[in-house]
């Protein structure tokens, strides 16, 4: 054990936290998140339980959702009232769907993805793991491109979607991505709208994950993607994902899907196939709720007002203990779950590796890369959101000292 390592150590038993576990590898929400969400728990009944057009929730049918939850949601995701489904109580669940779908099935403009060839999708990166583990589990290939700070890099996106007619789509988090928290500019979602590609039925898999999920007091406004497919004459183009788990209860929200009319009808017959209607109660219960679109708006500030304090915590900590050296490069994000921090190569696995021993746990290193290979081996992502902001202030020192300490075994002559 070098000398940091050894004050690592002293570190962590001043602080108490042998046997401790600090997690800072998922964007689970923490208690008193949760609790905001409270009334969901009561807010239907059976005094209450009959939509405005007397659809009782409590039994079959309502494919695509109650009129009550498409208004809300499709003011949530931007899009007309025609233009949404309101599912179950997940968007990876929907997004899942919709691969498979095209898949097997095909879109509205093209047969079965599967009856073309080894399909492959642009991944990117750092982006979020569950997209890439989606795809390796269909066998989709993966093509890594470079996220630069106002979305993918669009040269490279144009490039290869233009003549390969094998590449069918692209993941994107347009708005607070995970992990960085970069936004994309109206310049990229104007390009994706736009631009050539080879396959005539190629989707934007557009996850709206952090929708209204902004850090700062207002949030940042970004271009509609599925308007802008239409201006471009690509109106198939955009299939769009949302879902208020990061709002109420991950894992028991409503999920959401838009896209044109016609994606909608198509997925609304396939829909038929797999369900005999969504839990329209939980969509009920999320209206009663939320109210209409002021009243969610207002939960997601108490939401960032929880939020935030963690976030400045780490950042400050980070700037206080690596900023000297040039040993990590982070951005301050204006929104979203994570911090995206990017170490010198080689050291990203050693510091997930040395901060475990030291009681931390981070999502694994290579995660935000497609098959969990980040070449570099630099990037890491950070979860501030269950932890106290006590204990993210302490594992974020913890995490900068182990960064301290790989950098110096890793790159020994290094000076910072
Ligand atoms: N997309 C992104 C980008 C996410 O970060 C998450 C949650 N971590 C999800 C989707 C999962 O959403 P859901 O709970 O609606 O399946």
């Amino acid at each position: 054990m070098n000398m940091i390592d050894t004050q690592l150590k002293d570190f962590c038993q001043k602080n108490t936290i042998q046997n401790q576990q600090l997690n800072m590898a998922r964007g689970n929400p923490c208690q008193e998140q949760l609790d905001l969400s409270n009334e969901l728990l009561t807010c239907v009944n059976k005094m209450n339980c009959i939509t405005r057009d007397g659809v009782d929730v409590r039994n079959y049918g309502g494919i695509d959702g109650i009129n009550e939850a498409k208004d809300l949601f499709s003011k949530y995701m931007d899009v007309n009232v025609t233009e949404i489904i309101v599912a179950g109580n997940s968007s990876l669940n929907l997004m899942y769907n919709a691969l498979a779908l095209a898949l097997i099935q095909g879109t509205t403009n093209g047969p079965g993805w599967l009856s073309q060839g080894a399909i492959k999708f642009l991944c990117p990166t750092p982006g979020y793991d569950r997209h890439f583990s989606l795809c390796e589990s269909l066998g989709i290939q993966m093509i890594a491109v470079p996220l630069n700070e106002d979305g993918p890099d669009m040269d490279i996106v144009e490039n290869l979607v233009k003549s390969d007619h094998l590449i069918k789509g692209i993941w994107c988090v347009p708005k607070y991505s995970n992990p960085t928290g970069i936004c994309y500019s109206d310049e990229t979602i104007n390009r994706l709208a736009f631009m050539d590609t080879a396959a005539g039925d190629f989707r934007i898999f557009c996850d709206n994950a952090y929708a209204v999920h902004h850090l700062g007091n207002k949030g940042t406004q970004i271009a509609n993607l599925l308007e802008a497919c239409k201006l471009a004459s690509n109106p198939e183009r955009a299939y769009l994902f949302g879902s208020t788990s990061k709002l109420t209860f991950p894992g028991a929200g409503v999920a959401m899907v838009a896209a044109s009319e016609k994606n909608i009808s198509y997925f609304r017959k396939q829909l038929g196939f797999q369900t005999i209607g969504p839990d329209k109660i939980n969509q009920l219960r999320h209206v009663n709720f939320f109210q209409d679109i002021d009243g969610l708006m207002t939960h997601a500030n108490l939401h960032a007002n929880i939020l935030r304090k963690k976030f400045d915590v780490i950042l400050d900590v980070f700037d206080q203990y690596l900023s000297s050296g040039n040993l990590a490069s982070w951005r301050r994000p204006d929104g979203g779950y994570f911090i995206s921090v990017n170490l010198l190569p080689g050291c990203a696995k050693k510091v997930v590796d040395l901060a475990k021993t030291f009681g931390l746990t981070l999502t694994p290193a290579g995660a935000t890369f497609p098959y969990g290979y980040d070449a570099e081996d630099r990037n890491i992502r950070i979860a501030p959101s269950s932890l106290t902001v006590e204990d993210a202030k302490l594992a974020s020192e913890i995490l900068c000292k182990c960064i301290v300490s790989v950098s110096s075994s890793v790159h020994p002559n290094l000076h910072n």
